[in-house]
């Protein structure tokens, strides 16, 4: 299904990747939008659209696309992997000099692709959008509210504060990230990670065109765990001084105890005190596990070393990928 590599291909300028997932509601439109944003910057462009293993009509419709459009390049993932391996998928096959990132189903706006490209001829190498507003529903914003803030609170990065994939990453900053070794990829905290000239732009997020979000509220749940546990020690950290707390008060139950058995000869009775201190002791090791175990989940999913997607196929220029697997 490949093209027949031409040494004439010239690289794009500007990839744009967008990761989809059921999204036949939304592709026709996306790509409206987009190449009309794209066509007012007036520079070369490849539109680099993943399937991330859909089941409805969305893979028909994108090749229909690249029937009609060759700056479409179509890659298919043999199943669904999730958002942040479609996109380092995107990202490792995208062949631009400078990279976008953006969510298919149309809550990032893609005429703000110009702005970011201004920012970039300016120099900064990371360019992503910030959310100022979201029109989602009130639990999801408290959920994230809360986890940009914890998550900048323990992580030892910077990572700027309301900051999705939405972003524009020279070809530098993706090669960098291109190689970083771990499998499991947050991908907004790698970007980050990673330096170089970054630069914030605000913008309202809308609420999704169509179609339901593909991340259940147990997959945001999951994202934030793995993101936080992707950069930050710390939550082993609490662990230990959880542990160095309830050993001081230990103790001292203990000295008082004992001085009061010794002093007035009788033991404090009370069978709901012991029930409560077991019982939180019990809630604290359970939770301290489960930390743990977070961590080793991921050494193990890490060490097993399997690709975080496999690719089905991928239709567009052959040649001149950037530095292939290199
Ligand atoms: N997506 C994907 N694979 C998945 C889930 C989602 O490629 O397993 C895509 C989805 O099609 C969309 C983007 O990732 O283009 C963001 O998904 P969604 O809108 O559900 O996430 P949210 O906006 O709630 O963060
Ligand atoms: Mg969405």
């Amino acid at each position: 299904m490949c093209d027949p590599p031409r040494p004439t291909d010239p690289r794009p300028t500007l990839s744009v990747v967008a990761p989809l997932y059921n999204e036949h509601e939304n592709v026709d439109e996306l790509y409206r939008r987009t190449s009309a944003a794209l066509a007012a910057i007036g520079l070369d462009y490849e539109m680099l659209l993943v399937d991330d293993g859909s089941r409805d009509a969305t893979p028909d419709l994108i090749d229909d696309l690249r029937r009609r459009d060759p700056r479409v390049v179509v890659l298919r993932l043999s199943r669904n992997f999730g958002h942040q391996a479609a996109v380092s998928a995107g990202l490792d096959h995208a062949r631009g000099a400078a990279v976008v990132v953006i969510d298919g189903d149309l809550q990032d706006p893609p005429e703000l692709i110009a702005a970011f490209v201004d920012k970039w001829r300016e120099g900064y190498e990371v360019v992503y959008a910030v959310r100022r507003g979201r029109k989602e529903g009130w639990v999801k914003r408290l959920g994230y509210h809360a986890f940009y803030r914890l998550l900048s609170a323990i992580s030892d990065l910077d990572i700027p504060l309301d900051s999705g994939d939405f972003c524009l990453m020279d070809r530098k900053v993706v090669d960098v990230l291109r190689h970083l070794p771990e499998r499991m990829r947050f991908v907004r905290g790698l970007r980050s990670f990673v330096g170089f000239r970054q630069v914030g732009l605000a913008y309202d997020r809308s609420a999704r065109e169509e179609g339901d979000p593909k991340y259940s509220m147990r997959g945001l749940m999951a994202l934030a765990v793995d993101g936080l546990i992707s950069f930050s020690g710390y939550p082993l950290r609490l662990v230990t001084y959880l542990g160095m707390i309830t050993i001081s008060i230990a103790i001292a139950l203990l000295v008082w105890v004992f001085t009061d058995a010794i002093t007035n000869g009788k033991a404090p009775r009370g069978w709901a005190s012991m029930v409560v201190t077991v019982l939180f002791m019990g809630s604290i090791q359970l939770f301290s596990l489960g930390i743990i175990g977070e961590y080793i989940r991921l050494i193990f999913l890490e060490t097993k070393g399997r690709p975080s997607y496999i690719v089905r196929d991928y239709s567009g220029p052959r040649s001149e990928r950037p530095k292939d697997d290199d």
